[in-house]
């Protein structure tokens, strides 16, 4: 028999995370304050975000402790599989072994839990009581309205409201963990009565959804705000991601030639790939690290390398990072958590520096891939990964036509099936690239 899976146990969960900021070639270039053009201060970011969460943003660490009461809560779905796809390998008649490590497994379905709940944690530690956030297709709301609710803190989303009305589940989710869901534009805050006294049909967006977090949370006691990824220690949170599957490519005896993952803030691929590049840097093996972007919004391989605003309002800091500019409006594909004008610096820089790689995929080319890889291996990938599984089996293929085994491993972030209404579109043939 083949081995398949390879399971860790509960005290295998890492015990700390890892800083790739602490083993950069060069350092990353500092967020700027908008004003003054100058690195922003600590007391800049502590009217959004806790003290203790801002250190960390700026921490120079290598390794930064898990809190026990984190760990305590990752045991819920942590150490997460790490399975060998041999079933994929035979439909594609590849000499390639594939490996993916499932983060579907966690209660929201996907990765985004990592640091919904390390978030939760420091701001209840800060005497934080609410917390307010936006939400586009509702990952990041779903994930941070379960860990809120584990820590005891209120949870208020700024939805989307086209999303709203077109995933009325993941509103479901989030209201069913306590959150408080508005569809944005709301009447709530000064900035979305604005925007609905011009267009009282306006279908929002997430830069109108920010704005009316930030809003809330300048106006409210005792609140603040959290983002699901782009940020350091979002990125930082993640690495639980790679760590453990460095452990489970050990138990499977085998070492990556390639390692892919998709990207849209960049989170999920900092979490599986930066414990992978340390090795790299440390000269253990010339990993090949490829982040995988939707064509039609693709950062890394179209955008420019530049400071931009992390939001679409312009009120966040400048950050040094690849971009679409902040004004650039995705079409409306299916992977609706890779929709994002930007890049986390940390993979931006990563890009640069030239230790990853990156490809832009057309959405039915992802969804047939998607296909595939549900039909030889049971799992409906979310269609953001589905993005990493056309990149892998573009390079199975390749191994195929070389006639050489490669080991390939990627990072299947989430499933799919809160996602049926984008496989329904792909299989009556609706779905079209832009
Ligand atoms: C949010 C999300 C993404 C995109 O965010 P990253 O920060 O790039 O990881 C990708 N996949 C899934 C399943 C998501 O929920």
């Amino acid at each position: 028999m083949t081995a398949i899976r390879f399971a860790l146990g509960q005290n295998d969960i890492p015990r700390q995370w890892y800083n790739l900021l602490a083993d950069f070639p060069e350092p990353l270039p500092p967020p700027l304050h908008p004003g003054t053009k100058q690195p922003v201060t600590l007391s800049d970011m502590t009217a959004i975000f806790p003290e203790n969460i801002v250190r960390q943003e700026m921490c120079p660490d290598r390794h930064v402790d898990i809190p026990d009461e984190v760990r305590d809560i990752y045991a819920l779905w942590r150490p997460t599989p790490l399975l060998r796809a041999v079933r994929l390998e035979k439909a594609l008649q590849t000499p390639a072994h594939i490996y993916y490590k499932y983060e579907g497994v966690s209660p929201a379905g996907s990765h985004k839990p990592n640091s919904a709940v390390a978030q939760a944690y420091y701001n209840r530690e800060a005497g934080v009581k609410r917390i307010v956030t936006e939400t586009g297709a509702g990952q990041w709301g779903s994930s941070l309205a379960l860990a809120t609710k584990l820590f005891g803190i209120e949870c208020v989303v700024y939805m989307v409201r086209i999303s709203f009305q077109q995933k009325p589940y993941r509103k479901s989710v989030m209201e069913t963990w306590g959150a408080t869901v508005h569809p944005s534009p709301t009447r709530e805050t000064d900035f979305g009565r604005k925007v609905l006294d011009a267009d009282p049909d306006c279908p929002g967006s997430l830069g109108i959804a920010i704005s009316e977090a930030l809003e809330d949370v300048v106006k409210h006691p005792s609140t603040k705000y959290a983002l699901g990824s782009v940020l350091n220690h979002v990125c930082l949170h993640q690495t639980v991601i790679g760590q453990e599957a460095i452990q489970q490519m050990e138990l499977a005896g085998e070492d990556p030639d390639i390692i892919v993952g998709c990207v849209g803030g960049g989170s999920n691929f900092a979490g599986m790939t930066f414990p992978w590049i340390q090795r790299k840097l440390a000269g253990k093996k010339d990993y090949r690290i490829i982040a995988v972007e939707p064509a039609s919004c693709a950062s890394l391989t179209r955008g420019e390398l530049r400071y931009d605003f992390g939001d679409t309002a312009g009120m966040t800091p400048l950050m040094m990072m690849h971009t679409l500019g902040r004004e650039f409006i995705p079409p409306r594909i299916h992977a609706g958590g890779l929709r994002y004008h930007g890049m986390a610096p940390m993979v931006s820089h990563a890009y640069k520096l030239g230790l990853i790689e990156a490809v832009a995929h057309r959405q039915t080319k992802v969804f047939e891939s998607a296909v595939t890889f549900a039909r030889s291996e049971g799992l409906i990938p979310a269609p953001e990964p589905s993005h990493a599984i056309s990149a892998v089996i573009d390079e199975a293929i390749k191994a195929r036509e070389e006639g050489r085994k490669k080991v390939i491993l990627f990072n299947l972030c989430g499933h799919g099936m809160l996602d049926m209404s984008a496989y329904e579109a792909f299989l009556a043939g609706k779905l079209v690239d832009e």
